[in-house]
C-alpha cells in the first residue's frame, strides 16, 4: 500500500485529499482561512527546520526510550497479560504520552513518508490496540479488579482526556495515511465515549478538557455528526458545577462559569486553552457565532492582561493556572510548555476562523519564546516551566533521572508528569502547517521561515512560492513566485505588530497585513523587510512586578541576561539598564549599556526610597531567551531594572 492511496475511514467516507497533502493538525470545514497540508509547506534550512530535524532524529526516539524505560508503554502489555494493577507504572494519565508520541509520528510520517518511523509506529500501535476492551474502553489505570471503577473520578482521573489524545493520534493517522488499526481503535473509543456520556448517559465532563477538540476533529475526518454533537454537549455541560469542588476551586477546570458566559481564560492554563480550542472547533462546525464570540473575547482578554512577554501563560505554581489580571511575576512564571502548545492550538483555530493577524502574532511570539525554549539543542532535555527570572543556579539533572514536573531548574530528560516533551514532539512534527493558509483568492503567509510552498486554489489554480529568509536573525523575507495562475490573485503577508518601519518592495507598510493582488509571473519576487533591530520594551504599569524595568526584544525574539555573560564579580541582581543608550546588535547577541548599582545591606530589606547609587557603567551582552541555560547553570533575567536618573 502506498501513502497516496486514499483509504475509506468509514463506509462511503475517506480522509478526503488530506492524505495526498500530508495531513494538517486542524481542518475546519469552514472559516475565513483554510489550512495547508504538511506536504504543501516544506521547511528549508533555518531556525525551524533545524528544530524539526532534531525532533525527528532525536526527540522521538528519546521519548520512545523513556516510555519503555518508565514502563508506561509496558502498561498496555500488562493490561493484555492480566498483570494490572500490580504492574502499572506512572501517573493516572501516563497512557496519553504514548498517544501523543503516536500523533507526532503520524504527522512526521505524513511529512516525510519515513518507513523506518512507520515500522516503529506500527509496533506501538499493536501494543495499544491489544489493550482495548470489547466495548471500546481503553485505559490502563481504571476498571479492573483492584483498580478504581471506570469514571469514578472525573475530577482527576483523566479518562476522557486520555481518550482525547488517543483520538487525536487517530485523526493524525487518518489524515496522513488513511485508515489503519489506530484509526479503528480511536473510532471505537469515540463511539464508547458517545455511548456512555451522550444525552442519556453520564451527565459529566472530564476534569481535563481535551476530548472536545479531539471529537470535533474526528467528526471532520469521518463525517459522523455524533462526535460533533458529543463535543458540543461537553462544552455546554461545563461551567454548571458538574464536577466536585476541589481545593483550587472549580475555576481550576473551568467548571464555575459556562463557556459562553466567561470573560477571560482562567484556571489551569493547559485545561483552559484546550477547552477554548475545542469550543472554537464546535462553534465553527455548528455555526455558533455566540460561542465563537465568547471564546474570542476570552482570548483577547487573556492576551491583554494575562500573558507573559514570551507568550507564556500561567503565573501560578500552586495550580498551574492563570493568575488574576496583570499578575505576571517573572520569577514566579509557571508558563508551562504545554500551555504554550495549547495557546498555539487556540490561536491557530481563531486565525483560521476569523483571519485576525493578531492570532498569528501570538503564535509567533509563543513559538520563538516558549516552544523553542523548552527543548535542549540536541532534543533530549526539556523545560517543563519557563521562568523569566532565575535567581539561583540550577542543578543539571542526570541523564537517567526522572524528575518531578517543575522541580528541575535546568532542562531535564524526563518528568514524572511528562506531558511537555510529547506535546513539543507533535507540535514540531506539524509545525509547517502554521506557516501559510489559503482562501478562494490567494495565499496568506503568517510565519516567516525558509520554506517551499506548493498548493492549489479552488478550481485547481496551482500556486508555488519559495520563501527565502534567515529570519529571525535577519528581517528580509524574499517570496519568489514559482508557479501562478494566469489571472490575478492575492498574496497576503503578515506584518508583525512590533514591525514599525516595515517595507514591502521598498514601500512603507503598517503592522497588520499587507495584500498584493495582481497577475504574478513565475520568477517574480516580493520582498518584505521587517526591522529586527533590538528594541527596549516596557510593560503595562499594572504589571507591578516589572514596573521600572525594561526587556530587550529583537524582532519576535525575547532576549535575556545570563550570569555566565557577566564580568567576574558582577552580581546579576546589581545590574541596571541605561535606557538612554540604544541597544546594539553584535555578533548574534545584543549589547546594552548597563550600570552596576550598590546593593543595600542585608539586615533589613526596607528603608527610605532612593538609597541606590550607581557604582560604574559596563556593557552587558544579552542572548536569545530560547537559548538560556544551554551553557550550564546560570542565573538569568528577562526584565532588567532601569538605572535611576
Ligand atoms: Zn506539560
Amino acid at each position: 500500500m502506498t501513502i497516496d492511496e486514499v483509504l475509506p475511514i468509514a463506509p462511503g467516507r475517506t480522509a478526503g485529499d488530506w492524505t495526498r497533502r500530508g495531513g494538517t493538525p486542524a481542518a475546519p470545514s469552514r472559516g475565513r482561512l483554510r489550512p495547508l497540508g504538511l506536504r504543501e509547506v516544506t521547511l528549508l534550512p533555518g531556525f525551524w527546520q533545524r528544530r524539526q530535524d532534531v525532533n525527528r532524529s532525536a526527540s522521538l526516539a528519546h521519548i520512545e526510550h523513556w516510555l519503555e524505560r518508565a514502563g508506561w508503554l509496558g502498561n498496555f502489555d500488562a493490561a493484555v497479560e492480566g498483570r494490572l494493577p500490580g504492574a502499572r507504572r506512572g501517573r493516572e494519565f501516563a497512557d496519553t504520552e504514548t498517544y501523543k508520541l503516536l500523533e507526532a509520528m503520524a504527522w512526521e510520517f505524513g511529512r516525510t513518508g519515513d518507513l523506518e518511523l512507520e515500522a516503529r509506529y506500527s509496533a506501538i500501535v499493536r501494543r495499544v490496540a491489544a489493550a482495548q476492551e470489547p466495548d471500546g474502553y481503553l485505559n490502563t489505570n481504571f476498571g479492573r479488579p483492584g483498580q478504581q471503577p471506570r469514571y469514578s473520578d472525573l475530577e482527576w482521573g483523566h479518562e476522557l482526556y486520555s481518550f482525547g489524545h488517543l483520538i487525536q493520534a487517530g485523526v493524525a493517522r487518518a489524515r496522513t495515511f488513511g485508515t489503519d488499526e489506530l484509526v479503528e481503535v480511536a473510532i471505537r473509543a469515540a463511539d464508547h465515549v458517545c455511548d456512555v456520556f451522550g444525552p442519556d448517559g453520564i451527565a459529566g465532563v472530564c476534569g481535563h478538557p481535551e476530548i472536545e477538540p479531539a471529537l470535533v476533529e474526528l467528526y471532520r475526518v469521518t463525517g459522523d455528526r455524533r462526535y460533533l454533537e458529543q463535543a458540543a454537549l461537553f462544552v455546554d455541560r461545563r461551567g454548571h458545577r458538574v464536577l466536585a469542588d476541589i481545593e483550587f476551586g472549580r475555576s481550576y477546570f473551568q467548571d464555575e462559569v459556562p463557556v459562553r458566559a466567561a470573560e477571560v481564560l482562567r484556571g489551569h492554563a493547559v485545561r483552559a486553552t484546550y477547552l477554548a480550542a475545542g469550543a472554537v472547533d464546535v462553534a465553527v462546525e455548528t455555526g455558533d457565532t455566540e460561542l465563537l464570540d465568547a471564546v474570542t473575547r476570552q482570548w483577547r482578554a487573556a492576551v491583554a492582561r494575562r500573558t507573559y512577554l514570551t507568550g507564556g501563560m500561567g503565573s501560578r505554581h500552586q495550580d498551574e493556572a492563570f493568575g488574576p489580571d496583570f499578575v505576571l511575576p517573572p520569577d514566579r512564571a509557571y508558563s508551562e510548555t504545554c500551555a504554550g502548545v495549547g495557546s498555539v492550538m487556540l490561536a491557530w483555530r481563531l486565525l483560521l476562523a476569523q483571519g485576525d493577524p493578531r492570532c498569528a502574532d501570538l503564535i509567533e511570539r509563543t513559538l520563538f519564546n516558549v516552544i523553542a525554549t523548552s527543548p535542549s539543542d540536541d532534543g533530549t532535555r526539556f523545560f517543563y516551566t519557563n521562568t523569566l527570572h532565575q535567581r539561583v543556579l540550577g542543578t543539571e539533572p542526570a541523564a537517567d533521572t526522572q524528575v518531578p514536573r517543575a522541580a528541575s531548574t535546568l532542562r531535564a530528560p524526563w518528568f514524572e508528569v511528562s506531558c511537555c516533551p510529547t506535546n513539543l514532539a507533535r507540535t514540531f512534527a506539524g509545525l509547517a502547517a502554521y506557516v501559510a493558509t489559503s482562501d478562494d483568492d490567494g495565499v496568506q503567509l503568517h510565519q516567516y521561515a525558509a520554506a517551499r510552498i506548493r498548493t492549489a486554489l479552488p478550481g485547481g489554480r496551482a500556486i508555488g512560492l519559495d520563501v527565502d529568509t534567515a529570519y529571525p536573525a535577519d528581517g528580509r523575507i524574499t517570496v519568489r513566485v514559482t508557479e501562478a495562475p494566469d489571472a490575478p490573485w492575492t498574496l497576503t503577508l503578515r506584518v508583525p505588530h512590533w514591525a514599525d518601519g516595515a517595507t514591502l518592495d521598498g514601500v512603507a507598510v503598517p503592522p497588520g497585513q499587507v495584500r498584493v493582488r495582481r497577475r504574478f509571473a513565475p520568477g517574480e519576487t516580493v520582498v518584505l523587510d521587517l526591522p529586527v533591530r533590538p528594541r527596549l520594551t516596557a510593560a503595562d504599569p499594572r504589571v507591578d512586578s516589572v514596573r521600572g524595568c525594561a526587556a530587550v526584544e529583537r524582532g519576535p525574539v525575547v532576549y535575556c541576561v545570563e550570569s555566565v555573560d557577566l564580568p567576574p564579580h558582577v552580581p546579576l541582581e546589581a545590574l541596571r539598564l541605561d535606557p538612554s543608550i540604544a541597544p546594539e546588535d553584535r555578533d548574534g547577541a545584543v549589547v546594552v549599556a548597563g550600570r552596576l548599582a550598590s546593593l543595600p545591606g542585608n539586615e533589613w530589606p526596607y528603608g527610605p526610597p532612593g538609597r541606590e547609587t550607581d557604582v560604574r557603567a559596563l556593557e552587558v551582552t544579552l542572548r536569545p531567551y530560547h537559548d538560556w541555560a544551554a551553557r550550564g547553570p546560570s542565573t538569568m533575567r528577562v526584565w532588567l531594572p532601569l538605572a535611576a536618573g
